[in-house]
């Protein structure tokens, strides 16, 4: 499915319309792009060289995708949220678990509030996380605005849980340094979350236009200026 501008270059969000394009088609051009994690999903570019697109390949109106992209952005940020809660409870979970058995100087290692302070933490952040993607979920079931928080799920969570994953790689010790144990591919999977369906400046900038309307965006007041 591609999203391609089809109307007047200047029409900001609208004008972009969803074709279905066949990859086999005549220009194209595919990529592999080598990702350090989430390795078998498997992405890469598409390049576009004159490809042909038959009008009946339009899916839905033409012209307004953008909008439906967007919204579609409102459901899949609050899951990715919950897509790096996850991976950061169980890593939790398992360094609770680890953390009892280790022993060092004749004690379990959870002895030392060092090593159980951070987990306490963790476990804090991973609990108050899970309830901004539930409560932006909850919102969107009932149909009220939930932008805001979508944008809040998607740039929060993933940072704080790569943040956990690496608190959760150093209480292991060496053995997490390995490729014995999963804390960091679970690393890598969470960090392209912190770019894959917008950075995290650009989720600020959604909450800045959410909050303070379109002059706290700068195109649109460079647009302004220009006209
Ligand atoms: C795991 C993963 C999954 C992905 N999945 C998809 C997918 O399914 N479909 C798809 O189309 N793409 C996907 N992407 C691509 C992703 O959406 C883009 O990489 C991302 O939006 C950033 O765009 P960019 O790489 O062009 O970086 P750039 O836009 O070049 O940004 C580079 C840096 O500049 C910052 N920046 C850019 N503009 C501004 C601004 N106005 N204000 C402040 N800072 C700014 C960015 O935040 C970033 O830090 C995925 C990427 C990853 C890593």
């Amino acid at each position: 499915m591609v999203f391609a501008r089809s109307g007047d270059p200047a029409g900001g969000s609208r004008g972009v319309s969803a074709f279905f394009v066949d990859l086999n088609s005549k220009g194209i051009i595919r990529t592999h792009l080598d990702d350090i994690g989430t390795k078998p999903v498997g992405r890469g570019s598409l390049f576009f060289d004159d490809v042909h697109v038959p009008a009946e390949c339009i899916m839905a109106e033409q012209d307004r995708a953008f909008g439906t992209i967007m919204a579609g952005f409102d459901y899949s940020r609050a899951l990715i949220g919950l897509e790096c809660v996850g991976p950061g409870q169980a890593s939790v979970d398992e360094s609770w678990a680890y953390v009892q058995e280790r022993e060092a100087f004749g004690a379990p290692i959870v002895q030392y509030q060092g090593v159980s302070f951070p987990l306490a933490e963790a476990e804090t952040q991973l609990t108050m996380m899970r309830q901004l993607c539930y409560h932006t979920l909850a919102l969107r079931d009932a149909q009220r605005p939930h932008t805001t928080e979508a944008a809040m799920c998607k740039w929060y969570v993933p940072k704080v849980t790569c943040e956990i994953l690496h608190q959760c790689l150093l209480l292991h010790g060496h053995f997490a340094y390995t490729h014995g144990l999963p804390f960091h591919q679970r690393y890598n999977d969470v960090l392209g979350l912190q770019i894959g369906d917008g950075t995290a400046q650009i989720q600020k900038l959604v909450i800045a236009r959410e909050k303070a309307g379109r002059v706290a965006l700068q195109y649109a007041q460079r647009k302004a200026a220009a006209k």
